[in-house]
């Protein structure tokens, strides 16, 4: 259906048309797989803990105060490019409505809400949080958590992603 450079390559708007292709043609029998009815389940428990242990640190309102001021945080439009329609379709399995948040001429990430990020499962540049504002604001066991955390969800994703791959790239 689609080559591999057409599924991870191209503009934000065409790998975002190519996951709705992706759903309306494999979703339900994704959805039927064992491995994904599996693992499905698993990646959103990891997803909510990873946003459990987010929310103590208090890195929401971290963020939303770093991308009110100039220069921005980290969700620009640029890093919007690295997603790609597995992820995406990955992240309408698990019931995200995935849709741009912004006009086209936007500097910021188009999967960018006014509650942050409106992605379930994100791109691995965006589970990884070094920033100092965070690096310096926490204790090592702290952030120590952040990472396993992180670790866990990207982990189950990638395994997903490639059972998803698989299923595709066969049919
Ligand atoms: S991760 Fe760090 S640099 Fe990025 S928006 Fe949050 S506080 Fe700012
Ligand atoms: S965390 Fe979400 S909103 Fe921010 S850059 Fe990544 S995908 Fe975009």
């Amino acid at each position: 259906m689609f080559t591999i450079n057409e599924l991870y390559f191209g503009r934000v708007e065409q790998k975002l048309s190519r996951a709705h292709q992706l759903h309306a043609h494999f979703g339900q029998k994704l959805l039927a797989l064992p491995a994904v009815k599996e693992k499905l389940p698993q990646l959103e428990t990891l997803s909510h803990a990873l946003q459990r242990q987010m929310a103590a640190m208090s890195m929401f309102s971290l963020c939303r105060a770093c991308g009110e001021k100039a220069g921005g945080g980290c969700c620009s439009a640029y890093m919007a490019n690295e997603t790609d329609a597995v992820l995406l379709l990955l992240n309408m399995l698990l019931g995200v409505t995935v849709a741009s948040q912004r006009r086209d001429d936007s500097c910021e990430c188009c999967y960018l809400g006014l509650q942050g990020c409106t992605l379930r499962v994100k791109p691995i540049f965006c589970l990884n949080y070094n920033c100092r504002h965070i690096l310096t604001g926490n204790e090592a066991s702290v952030l120590q958590n952040l990472e396993t955390a992180a670790s866990a969800v990207l982990r189950a994703q990638t395994a997903l992603e490639e059972i998803i791959l698989g299923h595709i790239r066969s049919a």
